[in-house]
């Protein structure tokens, strides 16, 4: 299992959960990434991430709500293809077009 960041990350980037994170496996690049991302090979489920983040965009894998199912392979993702990972969230919210 591991966790995931959702939705609410993209444009916010707090960057909360990285200070926590016992194993460093939230990554992004700067200035190319809209959302952070967690490792799940690396990630060892200690649950520190989930309170850390303002915006309560992180869930554990079992617990990610069906709306954001999406999401656990797009964190996936971004450590194999990272532009893949970057169109992908696009897709899913392209910029400058408010939440609804
Ligand atoms: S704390 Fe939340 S909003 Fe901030 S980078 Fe982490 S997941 Fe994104
Ligand atoms: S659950 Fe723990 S190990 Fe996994 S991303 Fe969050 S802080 Fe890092």
């Amino acid at each position: 299992m591991a966790y995931v960041i959702t939705e609410a990350c993209i444009d916010v980037m707090d960057k909360s959960c990285v200070d926590v994170c016992p194993v460093d496996c939230i990554h992004f690049e700067e200035g190319a990434d809209r959302m952070l991302y967690i490792n799940p090979e690396e990630c060892i489920d200690c649950g520190a991430c989930e309170p850390a983040c303002p915006v309560n965009a992180i869930y554990a894998e079992d617990a990610v709500p069906d709306s954001q199912e999406a999401f656990k392979e797009i964190n996936a993702l971004w450590y194999e293809d990272p532009d893949q990972a970057r169109a992908r969230v696009e897709q899913w919210k392209p910029i400058g077009v408010s939440p609804a």
